[in-house]
């Protein structure tokens, strides 16, 4: 059971997230086939090699450095509404980390953080079929497990499943933000590809965090 997350938990929970990712972008390109321009996927897999390269060329190991480099790497993603969102959010996430390593609380605090920074970029909210509708019930989720002192894998499988809910509902939503908007109703029956995304992102931090193994037999 894990109780804090520091540089190491984070790189896990990070190549989680990148592993999601790298096994999901056709579909992610395939749904903003469907309600934009279809780059959804591949601007997510550059994000991902963004990332992935700022986790290498780390020059620190303190936690705070490692958060606020990847958002400095998705910030400079060209193009689109993706990089700046989520660039926002690793960089207030990096502002919203006060210890290190980080209790439960404090991940909780970090991630209110990052959803703070990423509400300066867009007025987006819950039921406007962007990435908000994954995003907003994950932190929440998180912050509800870290009251009830949850272990950090409870925490991270409950903000998977929150923010998986949350995409899935974007199907029948009609989009009200980004290019999807022109589209209007014809947006319903599609889920959003930055909410799936970002209940991907959730997932990889789970499942990179726990690393499940099989149950023996
Ligand atoms: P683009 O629309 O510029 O091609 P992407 O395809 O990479 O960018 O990402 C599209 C996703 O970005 C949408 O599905 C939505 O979740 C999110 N998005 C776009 N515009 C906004 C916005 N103004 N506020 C919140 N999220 C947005
Ligand atoms: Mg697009």
């Amino acid at each position: 059971m894990t109780t804090t997350v520091g540089c190491d938990e984070f790189k896990h929970m990070m190549a989680g997230a990148v592993a999601a990712i790298k096994a999901n972008h056709e579909r992610l390109s395939t749904l903003d086939s469907a309600v934009g321009d279809g780059d959804h996927g591949v601007t997510m897999l550059r994000a991902a090699a963004h990332a992935e390269d700022a986790i290498t060329q780390a020059a620190s190991a303190d936690l705070k450095s490692l958060v606020f480099d990847i958002g400095w790497a998705l910030l400079n993603l060209d193009g689109g509404a993706t990089g700046p969102l989520l660039g926002s959010l690793f960089m207030g996430m990096s502002e919203g980390i006060t210890t290190d390593p980080l209790d439960g609380p404090g991940l909780a605090s970090m991630f209110e953080a990052g959803l703070v920074a990423v509400r300066q970029q867009t007025k987006a909210q819950v039921g406007d079929k962007t990435m908000m509708d994954a995003l907003v019930p994950a932190v929440e989720a998180l912050r509800r497990t870290a009251d009830e002192e949850r272990s950090i894998e409870a925490m991270l499988s409950a903000a998977a499943a929150a923010a998986e809910a949350g995409a899935v509902a974007t199907k029948d939503m009609v989009a009200r933000f980004g290019r999807s908007r022109n589209l209007g109703e014809r947006t319903l029956g599609t889920p959003d590809p930055g909410a799936t995304s970002m209940a991907l992102l959730f997932h990889g931090f789970y499942v990179g965090l726990a690393q499940p193994v099989p149950a023996a037999l």
